[in-house]
């Protein structure tokens, strides 16, 4: 810490204004000693007897000058209270000046942190201080972002609010207005606003299911589940939308039995999301494929592996951000808002694993990582998780 001149000027008073009162007080107790001596012969001779009984040692030295000692013991008696006083003073500019740049920070200037060393206690007290700026920052930008993800929910839900309600508004509007030329153009326009009705109860249903696997503290009902036979039930209940696609559903049998702790209800979800996008973007493919292995005693690995085109590399990244789709994607009518992989992936994370996904000219797969049982939590060991295995094998 840098001193200023006026601080030094105080630090040099005290220390002379300290002196100048411990040269008076020694004075006064010289005089006083002296005065009650020479009014006290018995105390002179007193103080002479004790002089001359004691000795130091082996060579028996005696002590004749009782004065010396006595202004050596006040010197360093001075010397140390001095001491004592400019420490002290020293301490409380030194908290003067912790006080001022506390006064600076909390009229707005957050980025500035105290940056001067002190010694002992005083230097812990700073580094505390500076961590709770540092804190008090983190979560004022939390805060905003929280602010700024909402703002742009509400954003992304009206725009796709808006649109299939501005459709189905507009094809009423005809029908009211009598503006048809047959019943064949009545029924066309009947189905639209029908079709653009189910778009937007899709979106709310989805947006109220991200919500809640949003929310803090959302509980699992956890249940044991038979992997093999959870996939065979998929397949099952897959196969007839996915033939209307000219797609194949096929589950991969395992040879050992696998078995896993999750909530079977929340897990369907995220296999209907990861299939019933194989089937929408899978177009032009042929098979969609169900695995499920063991990875470890503590991990199962499910994937949901379709043929169709690849994902674009740029956007393997992104895919799991809710609201996002791959470009093109939006203006195809596969009728998403870009929160099935977002749902998937927190209901995957709430169970303490993750998703990934990799895609190539041959094949695309979402990879599902969960725990086997239940209260373990896999980390994922690549930190760029979505980067694409360009040209991996299947
Ligand atoms: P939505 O299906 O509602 O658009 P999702 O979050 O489920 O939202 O998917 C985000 C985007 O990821 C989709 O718009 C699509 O472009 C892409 N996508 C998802 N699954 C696949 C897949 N199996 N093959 C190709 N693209 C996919």
């Amino acid at each position: 810490m840098k001193l200023t001149g006026r601080e030094k000027t105080e630090l040099f008073l005290e220390g002379v204004v300290t002196v100048i009162l411990l040269l008076l007080l020694n004075l006064s107790i010289i005089v006083l000693i002296n005065e009650t001596l020479s009014t006290n012969p018995g105390l002179q001779d007193g103080i002479f007897i004790i002089k001359r009984s004691i000795v130091i040692g082996p060579n028996h030295y005696q002590i004749w000058s009782w004065e010396n000692i006595f202004i050596a013991a006040m010197f360093v008696f001075d010397a140390a209270v001095v001491y004592w006083r400019l420490i002290r003073r020293y301490h409380q500019i030194e908290l003067r000046h912790i006080i001022n740049e506390l006064h600076y920070i909390a009229n707005g200037h957050l980025d500035h942190r105290i940056d001067f060393h002190l010694s002992g206690n005083t230097q812990t007290v700073v580094e505390s201080i500076n961590a709770l700026v540092d804190s008090v920052i983190e979560s004022i930008e939390e805060e905003r972002a929280i602010e700024h993800s909402k703002d742009e929910l509400i954003t992304n839900v009206s725009h796709d609010l808006r649109t299939p309600l501005t459709s189905i508004l507009g094809y009423l509007g005809l029908i009211q207005d009598k503006q048809y030329h047959s019943e064949e153009d009545l029924l066309k326009y009947t189905e639209i606003a029908y079709l653009k009705s189910k778009q937007m109860k899709s979106l709310v249903d989805n947006l109220f299911e991200y919500t809640k696997v949003q929310q803090t503290g959302t509980q699992l009902s956890y249940n044991r589940i038979d992997v093999d036979q959870m996939l065979e039930q998929l397949v099952a209940s897959f196969e007839l939308e996915a033939n209307k696609h000219d797609l194949v559903v096929t589950a991969d049998d395992n040879d050992s039995q696998l078995f896993i702790e999750a909530d079977a209800e929340k897990l369907g979800r995220v296999f209907n999301n990861l299939i019933a996008n194989a089937i929408k973007y899978g177009v032009g493919g042929k098979h969609i494929y169900l695995k499920a292995t063991k990875k470890n005693d503590e991990e199962a690995v499910i994937e949901v592996i379709n043929d169709g085109p690849k994902i674009p590399k740029e956007s393997l990244n992104q895919i799991f951000e809710r609201f996002y789709r791959v470009e093109g994607s939006r203006n195809k009518d596969t009728g998403g808002a870009g929160l099935g992989l977002a749902i998937a992936q927190s209901i995957v994370q709430l169970h303490g694993g993750y998703i990934d996904v990799t895609s190539d000219d041959e094949f695309t797969t979402f990879a599902i990582h969960i725990p086997i049982t239940r209260n373990d939590q896999i980390t994922n060991p690549q930190s760029h998780q979505l980067i694409s295995k360009q040209g991996e094998k299947k």
